[in-house]
């Protein structure tokens, strides 16, 4: 329980309408896109890196944990508040303070919304790429926090490839700015890497440069069916080799394909077996020259059928179809433990493989789909969590999948992070030395452990 007289002080701090402590307005703040569910004992509303700087101040001198959120779309359970405390909501950080046409950056608070900064941006001909499939929804400090990804990396990168410099708040309520303002710098060690995907465990952000480039005069959207996965990853490996990088190359296999085929709209052909979304970029001719190479690379890979999205209503309806294959993927179980672990490009069928095994071994509905382009491939293993079985065959395929993915020189995560879900498995990718180095670094910036408590390292969960 936090003290009445920290929460005097917290409200004192914030205003007493910025502070919310009643049970009944607490629990949206208890769970996030990982469906795990930990209620705050209070959540708190500040609108200034000051008054974070007197909350953080407190909460070191008094041992309260302290979780920032953004939009609570995280799937790892990053924002959770596993050990109680007070949750911060970046909600009132929802300002875009410039968009900079000759210097190609934006400076914007954490709490805008992805989707509003990137058509901002795009009004006056500018390109923010990274977009998370939860765009709408997720905020840019929960995307520079977990260094999110998203369908365009292909071509563009993550999120850190675009950050220059922060503004944050350290656990002990000192504010700093790190990076630049400028498109170079190299003074001193490179903060705002450390702090670009460490899950609100490190600092606060509360302010976020980001480099713009122009944007793409044409794209196009693609879309190509296969019979089986193995010929559609094939054809990714081909693709790139015909020195092709499309702006997205994404993946849904049949479980997914049959999972969102209504909302697609479109007749999916008999024997298809793995489909693959493809969009191009660039001025008009390139993006030509480009979708009929992709067009000729997808017939000799064995593809069944290959469309070109006519008009943008029609590739609308197709990424809005991919954006909802996460959601759609509960009309096979109630519950999903969804991993996001990534492989060389050229392993994706060997993993594919892997996964129908596992599948048939546990009786588990496994469905793929991803960034194909990436090898970043979301492993969705369906489950019914009311069934004790089922939850423990789920866990050991976890286990074997990470097991597999390490073998095969992959990652146990991609973009989600590690979060809660992911703590325990840690250990099986970073070594001792590693692990204990960052643990070093955590307690350089948060002495007495109180941002976001429970988080990536297992043992203190
Ligand atoms: C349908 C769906 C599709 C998705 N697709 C993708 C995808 O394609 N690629 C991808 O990378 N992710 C994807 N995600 C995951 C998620 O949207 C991202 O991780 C996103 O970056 C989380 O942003 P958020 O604002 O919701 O953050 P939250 O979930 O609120 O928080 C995430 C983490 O960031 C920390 N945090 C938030 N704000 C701050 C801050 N200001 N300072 C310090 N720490 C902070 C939190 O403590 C927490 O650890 C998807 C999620 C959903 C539900």
């Amino acid at each position: 329980m936090i003290p009445e007289t920290v929460l005097k002080k917290i409200s004192d701090i914030v205003g007493a309408k910025h502070l919310k402590t009643a049970e009944e307005n607490l629990a949206e703040y208890g769970t996030d896109a990982s469906k795990l569910e930990f209620m705050p004992e209070a959540v708190a509303f500040p609108a200034s890196s000051e008054e974070i700087s007197r909350i953080l101040s407190l909460a070191t001198e008094t041992g309260l944990p302290v979780i920032p959120r953004g939009a609570g779309s995280g799937m790892s359970g990053g924002a959770l508040p596993v050990k109680g405390g007070l949750v911060i909501a970046m909600n009132r950080f929802d300002r875009i303070f410039a968009i900079d046409q000759d210097n190609l950056i934006a400076k914007v608070e954490p709490g805008v919304i992805t989707a509003h900064l990137q058509e901002a941006v795009e009004k006056v001909g500018l390109f923010y790429p990274p977009d998370p499939a939860s765009i709408k929804i997720s905020t840019i400090g929960g995307n520079v926090a977990e260094c999110a990804g998203g369908l365009r990396a292909v071509k563009y990168g993550v999120t850190r490839d675009y950050v220059l410099g922060l503004k944050v708040v350290l656990p002990t309520g000192e504010i700093i700015n790190t990076g630049v303002e400028t498109m170079k710098g190299v003074a001193g060690y490179d903060l705002t890497r450390l702090i670009i995907g460490s899950e609100g465990t490190l600092a606060v952000i509360t302010s976020i440069t980001l480099r713009l480039i122009p944007l793409p005069a044409a794209k196009r959207t693609m879309i190509a069916f296969f019979p089986d996965v193995s010929s559609a990853v094939q054809t990714v490996s081909d693709i790139i080799r015909n020195r092709i990088v499309p702006t997205i190359l994404e993946f849904l296999d049949s479980l997914c394909i049959d999972c969102v085929r209504e909302d697609m709209d479109l007749a999916v052909p008999e024997g298809a077996g793995a489909m693959l979304l493809i969009e191009v970029d660039g001025d008009e001719g390139l993006v030509e020259r480009d979708a009929k190479t992709i067009g000729e690379v997808c017939s000799r890979g064995g593809a069944v059928r290959f469309e070109a999205a006519s008009g943008s209503e029609s590739a609308n309806r197709l990424w809005e179809a991919r954006r909802n294959v996460s959601p759609a993927l509960f009309k096979l179980r109630p519950h999903k433990i969804n991993e996001d672990v990534v492989v060389p490009r050229s392993k994706m069928a060997e993993l594919v493989a892997f996964l129908d095994e596992l599948a048939r071994r546990y009786g588990l509905p496994i469905p793929a789909f991803g960034h194909a382009g990436d090898g970043n491939i979301h492993v969705n293993i369906m489950l019914d969590r009311g069934d004790p079985g089922q939850l423990n065959d789920a866990q050991t395929v976890v286990k074997e999948l990470f097991k597999k993915v390490i073998e095969m020189g992959g990652t146990i995560t991609g973009e989600h992070g590690i979060g809660v879900t992911k703590a325990p498995y840690l250990e099986m990718e970073i070594s001792r030395a590693g692990l204990d180095l960052m643990s070093r670094i955590k307690q350089a910036f948060d002495p007495k452990g109180i941002l976001n408590p429970g988080k990536i390292f297992s043992q203190t969960i």
